[in-house]
């Protein structure tokens, strides 16, 4: 479903991004794992094109994002994404969260946009709270609706980025589980996270960033039990 191919990004001088290559298949969930400021941000980012590659190629359900001529706008449609900060609109409910983007971006109907976030919501535990607004809800809980609000878009992939850093320890469970559920569903999933037993339960594959490079990547019980390389142990000695 997402190829990426010969991937490079530069930030001036910053060479960030040095040829990664990595394939998400249909269904599949992938787990990216690395050092702070080894580019997993930046790479998630560039697979929807948040940022512009400096050179290479990105393919998402077989459509090049990376082609000059493609209509980006409604490539990125099929791609939902998931921050640390929540970003829900404040001065809305829940509902209105969920429904704005898709009358907006969509042009989906009031009635149709209103069942597609019922919907969601109630795939993420949270339909009771559908006319609170964002600040009457727990952090677990605005990053849950976050979560329906991308869902509400009816993307093909979810990209997420460290999505439950921001929380407290006590909330990470209930996002954690969410996740859970939509990998059960066959959902294809790209998810940058620090949680080590969410990868190793969740991920059929972890792909250990470094430096710009993609250092190993395999099955999660061998690239966080059974590491080869010398810097995924020393990443994964600090963080276990
Ligand atoms: P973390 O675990 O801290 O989130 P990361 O692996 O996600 O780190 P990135 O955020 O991708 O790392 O950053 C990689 C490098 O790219 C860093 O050196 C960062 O300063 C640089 N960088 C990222 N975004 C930009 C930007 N928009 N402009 C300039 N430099 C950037
Ligand atoms: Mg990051």
């Amino acid at each position: 479903e997402i190829e990426i191919r010969g991937l490079h990004k530069s930030f001036g001088d910053n060479h960030v991004l040095r040829g990664i290559d990595l394939d998400v298949g249909r269904g599949e969930v992938v787990c990216v794992i690395g050092p702070s400021g080894s580019g997993k941000s930046t790479l998630l980012r560039c697979v929807n094109l948040l940022e512009e590659p400096t050179s290479g190629q990105v393919f998402v359900g077989g459509t090049e994002l990376t082609d000059p001529d493609v209509d980006i706008d409604a490539a990125r449609r099929r791609i939902g994404m998931v921050f640390q900060q929540f970003n829900l609109f404040p001065h809305i409910t829940v509902t209105g969260n969920l429904t704005l983007p898709q009358r907006r971006v969509l042009g989906t109907d009031k009635e149709r946009a209103a069942a597609v976030a019922r919907e969601n919501l109630d795939r993420v535990g949270l339909a009771a709270k559908a006319d609170a607004y964002p600040a009457q809800l727990s952090g677990g809980q605005q990053q849950r609706v976050a979560i329906a609000r991308a869902l509400s878009m009816g993307p093909d992939v979810m990209l997420f980025d460290e999505p439950t850093s921001a929380l407290d320890p006590e909330l990470v469970g209930e996002v954690l589980s969410v996740m859970r559920v939509l990998a059960g569903e066959g959902m294809t999933m790209m998810v940058v996270t620090h949680e080590m037993s969410f990868a190793r339960e969740v991920a059929d594959r972890v792909v250990f960033m470094d430096g710009g490079v993609i250092v190993e990547q395999g099955p999660a019980e061998q690239v966080v039990t059974r590491p080869r390389h010398e810097r995924t142990r020393n990443f994964l000695d600090r963080v276990l």
